[in-house]
This record gives C-alpha cells, structure tokens and sequence, in this order.
C-alpha cells in the first residue's frame, strides 16, 4: 500500500468500496484502489469492538458478528456496502447515530509532512472526528474499529398514520420507526419498529419475511418501474399508490425478527437515483410542507402552493428557478424520513458539531425514471432552497448537486476537517474534482 502511494504521490488517489455511491467520490484519472482484500474481523476480547478491514462487506461483518451473538449499532437499508465506504460517507440506519459516531479507531495510510508514505492509527480528539466521516479525504482506510452490542431483535409492522403528528406521537413508544410520504395520496405511512423486549422470532417471521421480498421488495419496484419509467404513465403509477399499495399493507401484522433481518431490504435489486436531504429535528415539518409542495408543483404545474413556501422561495431568491420546474416531473416513489442522533464527527450529515446537538431527519428522494434530467432539476432546487433556508445538508454517498461554496454555511466543522486533511494529505493527493467542488472550495460566487 505505501509502495502504491509513493509512487502516486503527484497524482490523485482514490479507493472504491462497493461503488454503491451516486456521486463522483470514487472518481480519478490516475490511482483507483480497490481493497476488496483487506477484509480481516477481529472481535475484541471485552466483545464491545470489533476491528474490520475496510474493504470488508458490512453484509460479512454482519455474519460474523452474528454467529458470535453481536451486531453493529447501526446499518443502512442494505449491507452490500464495504465497512470503509459506508463509514466514510455516513452511512445511517433510522432511530440511531450514523454507523460514523460507532468508530472509535481508524488506520489510515496517508503522507506525512514530507509527502513520505506513512500509515496512521487515529484514536482520539478532533483528527478521530474528522476520520469517523472523511470521504476519504485523509487518506486510505485499511482498517477501522466499530463499536458492537449485542444481538437484539426488532418488533415492527407497518401502519397508516392521519397526519405528521400522528407519526412523531409515536416516535419515543417506536424510536426506531421510519416513516414515507406516499407520492399520489400524500399520506403518510409509518414502519412502526421498536427493540423487542426478548431475542425471540415470532412464528410468522418467515412468512413476512417472504411477503416483503415478494411483495414490496420486487412486485411494487417492478410496478413502479414499470409504470413510471417504461410505460411513463402518471395515472397508472396513481393507481398503485391510491389501490393497489394500500391492499399490500397489513396493520395488524406485527412480527419480531433478528434486528439485521428487520432493518434490511433487498432495495438494491433497482437501478435507481437517490438524493437525501438532512434537516435538523426542528425544521422537519417545515421540510416536509415544502418538500411535499415542491414535488406536487412538479407534478401538476397548475398546483397552488401554500402564502409560507412562496415565501420560502422568494427569501432564497428561487422564483425563477420554481416555475421553470413547475409541471416538470412527477414523482413516483415514496419519500423516506428516517431519524438520526446526533453525531460526534466533524462533518457527517447528522454532526453536532458547532449546532445545537439534536436529531436530524434524512429526507430521501428517490427516481426511477430515465432520463434523470427532470428529477435533477427539481432535488437540485430543493437542495438549494433548503440549505439556505432549512439549513439543510446532503448525504455524502448519494448525489450532491451543490458546491463547497453553497453548503460551508451547513457544516460548522468544515473549516476543522480541511485542516485536519492537511496534517494527513499535505498535497491533495486524496482530493479528486468531487472532494475540490463540495469540500474544498469553499470560496467564489453561488450562481444556483
Ligand atoms: C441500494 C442502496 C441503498 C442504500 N441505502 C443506504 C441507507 O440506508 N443509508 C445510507 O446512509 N446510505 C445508503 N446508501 C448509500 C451508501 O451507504 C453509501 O453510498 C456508501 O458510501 C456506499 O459504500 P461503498 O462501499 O459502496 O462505498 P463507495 O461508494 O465505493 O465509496 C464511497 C466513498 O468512500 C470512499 N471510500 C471507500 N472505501 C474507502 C477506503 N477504504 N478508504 C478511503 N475512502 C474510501 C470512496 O472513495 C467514496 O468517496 C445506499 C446505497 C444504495 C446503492
């Protein structure tokens, strides 16, 4: 590894993970390096960490973890990410800290002061914060230590909800609940998910397990797919939404199952986009009035939007940005919110640093349909008008349509991590064209 950067130490070095990014990280003209191989897991003996290659599958890790009684505090949606690739971007689950917070050591192979190759454990202070969420920014990540708890099992079912208080009523009786507004009908649909009080699968665990791949998993996708992108029919994508998903969900079903069983979803079997937009607890339910107005003006140009998002975008100067997307695009896919505490990292999405420490919402917007040029217009105007004025941020793994220059203002630990990169990258080997545009160039003009 040092050999490799030494002799790249002029050019731009970038490691892939599972390439499950929708952005330009991974990209570079010169050294890409995959470390598919540095998979090694070592439980500690107090059985409280566990230390992992970077390029080990979170899906691995998990089955290892398993067949000793652990599991990780928290996980995304699907596990086919690598454990540095994941950590690096944030990567988070709903009702806990971002799989970021969970680090508590990391060795890096980066340069010292002379731009000699060197590898590096960082434990510690602000340099462990700044490694817990780097976008590999300080340099390759060989290995990393994650805290581990033991195995636990999550009781959930999925059930309609009036209204957005209905669904934050129940958030501390179901703190691991996710949430969808459902595009079409606008109602919202919580994933009631709570930590079983014993480690015991309920009897028709198999059975829901089957239901979700069959059902939600590859029936609603191929319908979705099928209807919005191929045939590109508004009103049979309506259909799904209004008749056909509300006879796929039983409120009563309530089932327990191992946690990585419940949390995970095969939600990689469709080439899809995704932008995820951040909001500090407070803002959410403005988030959610715009995010909702802004997309059903999307679909139907002729949409009144509320006296309080018209003022939203006019303090953020958006006007003409908003009706050049009016009528534009339709969305067809369910708005995810998941919650995430409060990270002790210098630039994760759901950092505490320098802001009032509280929860923060992840607000997923997903595409199905090609071109993806409609969609992009319209997560861009709303990542734009929501950094301004929600102080919005957007995940590192998915796409990031905005520049270091409009988001520094988000990141109060920005100016930290750039100079922490330093100390480990003096010359920027690790900096590609994406790292320069979100992290970097923090200076310059914002033409939206
Ligand atoms: C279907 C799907 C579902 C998803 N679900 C979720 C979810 O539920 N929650 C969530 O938060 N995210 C989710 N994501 C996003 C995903 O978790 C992140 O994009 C994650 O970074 C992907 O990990 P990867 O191993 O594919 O990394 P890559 O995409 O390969 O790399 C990500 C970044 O990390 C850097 N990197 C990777 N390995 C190293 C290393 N060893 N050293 C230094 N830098 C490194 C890369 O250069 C790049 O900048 C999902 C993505 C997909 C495709």
């Amino acid at each position: 590894m040092l050999r490799i950067l030494e002799e790249h130490r002029t050019g731009t070095v970038r490691v892939v993970g599972a390439g499950h990014s929708w952005n330009g990280g991974i990209e570079t003209s010169d050294a890409l390096l995959d470390l598919s191989h540095f998979r090694r897991i070592q439980i500690h003996s107090d059985s409280r960490r566990v230390s992992v290659g970077g390029g080990c599958r979170i899906a691995e890790l998990l089955a290892h973890l398993g067949r000793r009684g652990l599991t990780l505090s928290s996980i995304g949606l699907i596990a086919r990410q690598t454990v540095a690739g994941a950590v690096a971007t944030g990567t988070h689950g709903s009702g806990r800290h971002s799989m970021s917070h969970y680090v508590e050591s990391v060795r890096i192979a980066c340069y010292g002061k002379e731009g000699e190759a060197e590898v590096r454990t960082v434990d510690s202070g602000q340099a462990l914060r700044a490694a817990r969420c780097s976008v590999g920014a300080l340099g390759v990540v060989l290995e990393v230590t994650l805290k581990c708890v033991p195995q636990y099992y999550v009781r959930e079912r999925c059930v309609w909800r009036p209204d957005l208080d209905a669904v934050l009523d129940n958030e501390s009786a179901a703190p691991l609940q996710q949430f969808y507004l459902i595009p079409h009908t606008w109602a919202y649909l919580e994933h009631e998910r709570s930590v079983a009080p014993d480690n015991r699968r309920s009897g028709g665990a198999m059975l829901y397990r089957a239901y979700w791949l069959v059902v939600i998993d590859v029936l609603l996708h191929l319908g979705i797919k099928l209807t919005a992108s191929l045939l590109r029919s508004r009103r049979l994508v309506d259909f799904i939404y209004r008749r056909l998903l509300p006879v796929c969900i039983f409120p009563k079903w309530q089932v327990t199952d191992r946690s990585d069983r419940q949390l995970l979803m095969r939600h990689d079997l469709f080439r899809h986009l995704e932008m995820e937009v951040f909001v500090p607890g407070e803002r959410l339910r403005p988030a959610l009035d715009f995010v909702s107005a802004v997309l059903r003006a999307a679909d139907n140009a002729d949409y009144e939007v509320s006296a309080g998002v018209c003022d939203r975008i006019g303090a953020v100067e958006m006007r003409d940005s908003f009706a050049r997307i009016r009528g534009s695009y339709s969305h067809h896919y369910p708005v995810c919110v998941r919650r995430v505490r409060p990270d002790d990292t210098l630039i994760s999405m759901s950092s505490c640093h320098g802001v009032e420490r509280q929860d923060w919402y992840a607000i997923s917007l997903i595409t199905f349909t090609e071109p993806r040029l409609p969609f992009r217009n319209v997560a861009r105007f709303l990542a734009t008008t929501m950094v301004r004025s929600l102080d919005a941020r957007l995940h590192w793994g998915k796409w990031h349509p905005l520049e270091a220059r409009q988001i520094g203002d988000s990141y109060p630990g920005l100016a930290a991590f750039q100079a922490i990169c330093a100390h480990f990258d003096p010359q920027g080997v690790f900096r590609n064209r994406f790292l320069e545009e979100t992290i970097f160039r923090t200076s310059g003009h914002d033409n939206p």
